[in-house]
């Protein structure tokens, strides 16, 4: 007999994946239009879970007017002698995962960001309350991870018991994060990966290290670290460093061939501390996502929360779209908003120091990893709201990359004089006195370009680039 037997709709991994539009929603539960929601579990002694109970405080599903978004919360307890805090992170984030499991129901993100839709049609087969699903994910949950052994759960729907809650479940998350706060990556043989979210993004795999934490922010690396030691069969496992590559831009060899394998040969370098070249895959959980300010030489970042458009023109869910998928997008980067706190945040790329513009309440949030003299030279969306709003505030405030804007300025300035006397030369032809022939003495092999045949050719994919072009000259090849 089947574990879901009596059921009204089905529970199977084939539904990993599974996205449900806003028109076929029956409600949204959390997600961008609501400040307050959470997920938490918490490891509780034996005999303070009451194995089996679901509970729901504030209306239940049929009593939510369908087509609307909710405040919303999931709190599980869990006990198991073999549990312990550690591996709270790690069961939080199965949530994710066993939700997808059913039928009907799309869960994305995680901790204090969870959004969640429920279709009309899994309501129109029954499924009329929480209830169901509570019961799924203690069957999901236990049979997984059979460590747990007793585990209740709690659905809130209730806005102004949410909102209370949800100041605890943040203190809860920042403890979680600050544990592996001051361990180095030099310090540990050991890294490892996450591949939970290949459902959504087949080729990305996370390299969760104590300097880097998972672009979701939910596992740091002891979490990683207990989740491949409790269960070596799931999504978490141990990737040896191997040989340093290079330590700048953090490139492991055993990262290298982990990320290759996992990833089935799509991606086969990772540098951990840069976005540039090979930036580490995004699935689509990020916390925030760095992006590249080319006019400016210098990193935004965004976060998920944040509801206005990013200076650069484009608000977090058309960058979202084109960051995430588990590929390499140079340029753009899915990142845990704790990694900002760490040594190695980009490191290779000038880390505070090229960080140029991010949301007010991002910047507020990370206060205590900014450089103090740095502060006040980072943009919010106060201060600037176009690239030439933010060229001029770096200038103002002598930004570390305002000498580059200079130099980029200049050179530019250089290229437009030259380029308005070569138009003159086209408009107004001189005739040039007869010049004897010159033949340059350069040996043919130095000028030789590389052969291209028809067969080869190039392929060339722009991703997501605002292209500006002020004038475009096109010269026949070898004509006069
Ligand atoms: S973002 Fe990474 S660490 Fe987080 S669940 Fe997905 S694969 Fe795992």
């Amino acid at each position: 007999m089947s574990a879901f037997e009596g059921f009204p709709i089905e529970i199977s991994p084939a539904f990993e994946g599974q996205r449900v539009r806003r028109k076929d929603m029956y409600v949204e539960l959390g997600g961008p239009k609501i400040d307050y929601k959470f997920e938490l579990v918490r490891v509780k002694p034996m005999d303070e879970v009451e194995d089996g109970k679901v509970e729901i405080i504030g209306p239940d599903l049929m009593d939510l007017k369908e087509g609307g978004s909710y405040p919303f919360a999931i709190l599980i307890y869990v006990a198991g002698e073999k549990l312990d805090t550690d591996l709270e992170g790690v069961i939080e984030r199965r949530i994710h995962m066993y939700t997808n499991y059913i039928e009907g129901i799309m869960h994305l993100n995680q901790r204090y960001d969870i959004w969640i839709r429920i279709a009309k049609k899994s309501v129109k087969k029954g499924l009329n309350s929480f209830s169901w699903w509570g019961r799924a994910l203690i069957t999901l949950f236990k049979s997984e991870m059979p460590y747990i052994e007793k585990m209740q759960v709690t659905f809130i729907t209730d806005p102004e018991l949410i909102k209370e809650k949800y100041e605890e479940a943040l203190k809860i998350y920042e403890e979680r994060d600050a544990r592996v706060r001051g361990l180095k990556d030099e310090e540990v043989d050991m890294f490892y990966g996450c591949v939970l979210c290949q459902s959504f993004a087949p080729t990305h795999v996370c390299v969760i290290t104590p300097e880097r934490i998972s672009l979701c922010g939910a596992l740091t690396w002891l979490d990683a670290r207990a989740a491949a030691n409790i269960d070596p069969k799931g999504p978490n496992f141990p990737i040896p460093k191997g040989e340093l590559l290079d330590p700048i831009k953090g490139e492991w060899s055993g990262a290298n061939e982990v990320v290759a394998k996992r990833s089935l040969g799509e991606v086969t370098r990772v540098y951990l501390y840069s976005m540039f070249e090979y930036p580490h895959t995004s699935c689509g959980c990020f916390e925030a996502i760095a992006f590249y300010i080319p006019e400016v030489d210098g990193i935004g970042i965004v976060h998920r929360g944040f509801k206005g458009t990013a200076v650069n023109g484009l608000p977090f869910s058309t960058m979202a779209a084109q960051t995430g998928g588990g590929q390499q997008s140079e340029g753009f980067l899915g990142i845990g908003i704790e990694w900002m706190r760490s040594r190695k945040f980009f490191y290779a790329d000038g880390g505070w120091n090229r960080i140029v513009w991010m949301p007010k309440d991002l910047k507020e949030r990370v206060k205590d990893a900014i450089p103090p003299e740095l502060y006040d030279k980072i943009a919010t969306e106060e201060d600037a709201t176009t690239i030439e709003d933010l060229k001029n505030f770096l200038l103002e405030k002598d930004h570390p990359v305002a000498s580059k804007i200079r130099e980029m300025e200049k050179a530019a300035e250089a290229e437009a004089k030259a380029e308005k006397v070569e138009e003159v030369a086209v408009q107004q032809p001189v005739q040039m006195p007869t010049m004897p022939q010159w033949t340059p003495q350069i040996p043919a092999q130095a000028i030789q370009m590389p052969a291209v045949s028809a067969q080869t050719g190039f392929k060339i994919t722009l991703k997501g680039v605002k292209i500006k072009i002020n004038r475009l000259i096109i010269k026949k090849a070898g004509g006069k």
